[in-house]
């Protein structure tokens, strides 16, 4: 039977963090602030926003809304971000995404500051994670696959690692951080052959294909560690993964299940990523 990942000890340790650091930044006149900013009614954004939210007030970040309706123009919501850099009082901020067909997705997100991007949604926190800059912040998903990893105290330096997925979201990023943390990772694709055997031949398999159950028991092996990123839906409407869980439980040695693994994380991660742009503003005004 594999060691469960379970995400709820990682989040409680990350926001125990916070609710100290949180108090630091209070006292020094600074009331660490999240814009979220949502086109429409989207479910899967409701939820989010409504974990997102009770994370960041546990550890006591204010959440400001910025709603939209789903039909907005794009100069509309570029009015709205252009607002949030402007403000200094909000540190950093959440889109929701895709956005509305009506809107140039890359322009907007292009438009919100670096230091405000607390999800990687630009190009200039993307580059952070490429160059290793300390510009912006890297995704949360992808941050909340190294949590969960320090977390239960696996060393990355040496490790070989096999990585589903190349999307901006988490695959290429979880693997470039997983290099600056000295792993040997290999991504693999829709065009990677013997998929199975890449992820066989790792220590520690990352998932994050958005394919219900591709991965089962032929695509493990004993002694390894499987983090599962996938958010899919079954037939019968039920939450599950990218992996069998079923199937490949008993053959790893430990694995995060779907829900409660690395999705509890990532709201976490969010608000984490809010009190170190806070704290860079403090950092600025003490200098
Ligand atoms: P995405 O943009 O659709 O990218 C999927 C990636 O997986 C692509 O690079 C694709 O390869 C690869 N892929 C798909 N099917 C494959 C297959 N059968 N074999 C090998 N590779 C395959 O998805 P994403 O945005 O990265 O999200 C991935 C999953 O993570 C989704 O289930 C999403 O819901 C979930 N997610 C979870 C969280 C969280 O907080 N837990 C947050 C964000 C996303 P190609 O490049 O060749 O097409």
């Amino acid at each position: 039977m594999a060691k469960i990942l379970k995400g709820a000890p990682v989040a409680a340790a990350l926001s125990d963090a916070l609710t100290k650091r949180v108090k630091r930044l209070k006292k020094n006149g600074i009331m660490p602030t999240l814009a979220i900013v949502r086109v429409g009614q989207r479910d899967s954004d409701l939820a989010y926003e409504r974990g997102a939210v009770k994370r960041c007030e546990t550890a006591g970040i204010e959440v400001r809304r910025f709603v939209l309706s789903e039909d907005c123009s794009q100069e509309c919501l570029l009015k709205t971000i252009r607002q949030i850099n402007d403000d200094s009082k909000i540190h950093g901020c959440l889109l929701f995404r895709p956005l509305p067909k009506q809107i140039d997705e890359r322009l907007v997100c292009g438009a919100l500051l670096p230091e405000k991007d607390v999800d990687c949604i630009t190009s200039g926190s993307l580059c952070g994670v490429f160059t290793g800059s300390q510009t912006g912040f890297p995704p949360c998903t992808a941050q909340a696959c190294i949590e969960i990893l320090d977390h239960y105290g696996y060393v990355l330096k040496g490790k070989r690692v096999s990585v589903i997925g190349r999307s901006l979201v988490v695959g290429k990023p979880v693997s470039m951080m997983l290099q600056s943390r000295n792993a040997t990772v290999t991504m693999c694709h829709t065009k990677t052959e013997n998929l199975a055997a890449r992820c066989r031949e790792a220590e520690i398999l990352i998932v994050a294909a958005g394919r219900a159950g591709i991965v089962d028991e032929t695509f493990v092996s004993p002694g390894q560690t499987v983090i599962d990123v996938g958010i899919n839906t079954d037939a019968g409407g039920h939450l599950c993964g990218d992996v069998r869980f079923d199937r490949v439980e008993s053959v790893v040695a430990s694995i995060t299940p779907v829900p409660g693994g690395v999705g509890t994380v990532t709201s976490s991660v969010l608000a984490k990523h809010v009190v170190e742009a806070a704290e860079k503003q403090l950092g600025e005004e003490v200098c």
